[in-house]
């Protein structure tokens, strides 16, 4: 990842968020342990989650061989005892959290026509990709208002600015968590929390998307990564609300 420049922060360049602690959902793979990656190496503390525990575990190896602290916490974010359970071990081990990121998502069996898709498929990708997101931020939420501020940065995608066939309960979960995101921007300003989307195009990983993908003509996780840490390392008077990140190849 290029080196990011701090601004407007008293801590050191180097390590502009030392002292911070960061919540990732679904920090095991693909851009959520980017993410952690990159918010590591600002200085901050980051408590990840997943359900797969060994992928977990080995994610959180690799980022402590770069001197973070680190919490690996197997939770399922669409259940809300165990949403919990994770923001707490978080908050007791690592300190309060200064930044979310809603990153856990599904393509699940998401993709292909309405008349097709089942009951299940729906849920599945409606409670990974929002409920979830509903469940993590009002855990974590209190606390912020408590220490007057925080960021939260919910990784969208493009899929929740468009519409294309197939993509009909995908992009009804990302449209919502747009919705969503917005309406959460509005009630927690007045309290210095800053809610952001991230609404990025293809990315190279495990996710399931619409179909085959051209490695020539998408992003990486550590595309994402970047456009998040530049987000949560903005002055403290600037809010970038939304950020539309493509692949310079047209798909
Ligand atoms: P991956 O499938 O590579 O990784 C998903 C991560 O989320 C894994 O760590 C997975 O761990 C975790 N996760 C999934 N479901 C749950 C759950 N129920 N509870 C806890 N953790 C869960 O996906 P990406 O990294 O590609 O996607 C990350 C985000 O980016 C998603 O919100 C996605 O919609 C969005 N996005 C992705 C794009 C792409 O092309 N890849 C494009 C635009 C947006 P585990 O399975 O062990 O639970």
């Amino acid at each position: 990842m290029a080196k990011i420049r701090s601004i407007n922060t008293e801590n050191s360049a180097e390590k502009p968020l030392q002292g911070g602690v960061v919540l990732i959902t679904g920090g095991s793979r693909g851009i959520g342990k980017a993410i952690a990656g990159a918010f590591a190496g600002l200085g901050a503390a980051v408590g990840i989650c997943g359900r797969d525990e060994e992928k977990l575990l080995l994610a959180a190896r690799e980022l402590e061989a770069t001197g973070a602290r680190v919490l690996a916490h197997r939770a399922d974010v669409t259940k809300d005892s165990e949403v919990r359970a994770f923001v707490q071990a978080t908050e007791k081990q690592l300190g309060g959290i200064t930044i979310l990121v809603n990153n856990a998502g599904t393509g699940g069996g998401g993709f292909g026509a309405v008349q097709d898709k089942s009951e299940e498929e729906w849920d599945q990708v409606m409670n990974t990709n929002l409920k979830s997101v509903f469940f993590v931020s009002r855990a974590v939420i209190p606390g912020m208002i408590v220490r007057r501020g925080g960021d939260i940065i919910n990784i969208s995608s493009l899929a929740g600015k468009n519409t294309f066939a197939g993509g009909g309960i995908y992009c009804a979960s990302k449209w919502g968590l747009q919705g969503l995101s917005g309406c959460m921007a509005e009630d927690l300003r007045a309290h210095g929390i800053r809610v952001s989307v991230i609404c990025p195009g293809s990315v190279a990983t495990e996710f399931r998307g619409r179909g085959p993908k051209d490695p020539s003509k998408v992003l990486t996780p550590e595309d994402v990564a970047h456009a998040v840490a530049m987000v949560a390392i903005q002055g403290p008077q600037s809010f970038i609300s939304e950020v539309h990140l493509r692949p310079v190849a047209k798909p």
